[in-house]
């Protein structure tokens, strides 16, 4: 069992009706419920004190899913840094959709991770473009999803280590929507799908790809890292 925390900013569903209809309880509830059959999954929340993410809970995370949105920049720089932090030690870190401006996932990448957007409601085709990664697993060659967000290369992140899926949005658009790094020792999985007007993390799909996701990211036991002068 991988130890799974899912952190959500959870304000839009408390603050908006026509989200709060689509995730009553927040998006981290119905990540947690897709998750929870096969991991140790606990959950937190921007408001909580420390965001929820304290040095404890970090130490006893292997993969931490990240959802924030309209308030990345009430998450303070101590957090930001602790996270930072246990990805270079080798926790798993899985930013979604509107996360590519997490404060974590931005000093990770080190460009500006920005994109472009349009709120349109149209259907999106995630094309599997690396069938035999472990990410993929069990997918199809693609997934529709009738309704999206949609986002639109450039996407200014570094180039990543294998690219699982690209997006083709009904507008002409297309995006790199599915990006592994590592750092340090960290596995990182950014992953674009989950705008909150619509129900992506109920899709069947989206959740099988993020139950493969916190299997690949979960961190190994390595080798030592040792650093400085030898004796
Ligand atoms: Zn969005």
């Amino acid at each position: 069992m991988v130890a799974v925390t899912i952190w959500n900013e959870f304000r839009h569903e408390r603050e908006d009706e026509a989200v709060g209809a689509v995730y009553p309880n927040g998006i981290h509830e119905v990540l947690a419920a897709a998750l929870a059959d096969a991991h140790d999954v606990r959950t937190a929340t921007l408001d909580e004190p420390h965001h929820g993410l304290t040095a404890e809970v970090l130490e006893a995370t292997d993969v931490l899913l990240w959802w924030g949105h309209e308030a990345h920049d009430e998450v303070s720089d101590a957090v930001a840094d602790r996270v930072h932090r246990r990805v270079l030690e080798g926790m798993g870190f899985l930013p979604l959709h509107s996360s590519h401006y997490a404060k974590p996932f931005v000093r990770l990448m080190g460009t500006s991770c920005s994109l472009q957007y349009r709120e349109d409601g149209a259907t999106e085709r995630l094309w599997v473009v690396d069938p035999g990664h472990p990410i993929a697993d069990g997918l199809d060659e693609f997934v529709e999803l009738p309704e999206t967000e949609m986002y639109g290369e450039p996407f200014d992140v570094p180039e990543p280590d294998r690219q699982v899926f690209v997006s083709w949005f009904e507008g002409g658009e297309v995006f790199r929507s599915g990006c592994c790094y590592r750092r340090g020792n960290g596995r990182i999985f950014y992953f674009r799908p989950g705008h909150e007007t619509y129900p992506i993390y109920h899709d069947a799909a989206v959740r099988r790809v993020l139950r493969n996701a916190v299997e690949w990211a979960s961190p190994t036991e390595g080798a030592p890292r040792t650093f400085g002068e030898r004796a």
